[in-house]
């Protein structure tokens, strides 16, 4: 198996932190909430989302959905497939849909309008990273963990070519040596 060359851009300390003062925010916007479902986009924000709902106190269930990724290389491919749809109803329900990172903002803001179209009460959105950037699509994000610049990047469930996704940091991926 090939080996990147990386550099920790984000301490596992630092999504910590960062993470517990958005599950506090988090708690409180849903609040009076009738009902939370957490919708986690496969497959980068599993280790997100599991670290997230285990800080949350307001009641919730979560699902997951799957579209389509980047394959095997770094360029969006901006045509997004759903290729595993939720398990749940979601009519009159709070969404809350978890990305692990937005970069053109295809794929989060394509997810978007499949989930207005079922009637939810709410949809608000949270990633753990954003690219602005990047940005070819605008996607109004509630709770974004962290801002970065134009790179590329791996870990805490986030990968490249399917490796690193189990580093508890982030890190860049860096060129590889002519
Ligand atoms: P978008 O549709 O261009 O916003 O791309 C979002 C998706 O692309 C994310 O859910 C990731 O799967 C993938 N992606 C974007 N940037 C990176 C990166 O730096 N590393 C790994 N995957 C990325």
């Amino acid at each position: 198996m090939p080996q990147d060359r990386l550099k920790v851009l984000i301490t596992e300390e630092a999504l910590q932190d960062r993470l517990r003062q958005m599950a506090a925010e988090i708690d409180a916007a849903y609040r009076d909430s009738p009902g939370l479902l957490v919708v986690g986009l496969l497959r980068g924000s599993f280790v997100f989302i599991a670290d997230l709902v285990r800080h949350l106190k307001v009641p919730l269930e979560v699902d997951f959905l799957v579209a389509s990724s980047y394959g095997r290389g770094q360029e969006s491919s901006r045509e997004v497939r759903i290729l595993k749809d939720l398990d749940e109803e979601v009519e009159g329900r709070d969404l809350l849909l978890v990305e692990d990172i937005v970069d053109t903002g295809y794929t989060l803001d394509s997810v978007v309008r499949l989930l207005a179209t079922r009637a939810p009460r709410s949809i608000r959105l949270c990633s753990l990273l954003s690219k602005p950037s990047r940005r070819e699509v605008e996607v109004p994000l509630d709770w974004c963990g962290f801002e970065i610049p134009d790179a590329f990047v791996v870990g805490y469930g986030i990968d490249y070519a399917q490796r690193n996704r189990n580093l508890p940091y982030i890190a860049e991926v860096l060129p590889e040596k002519a």
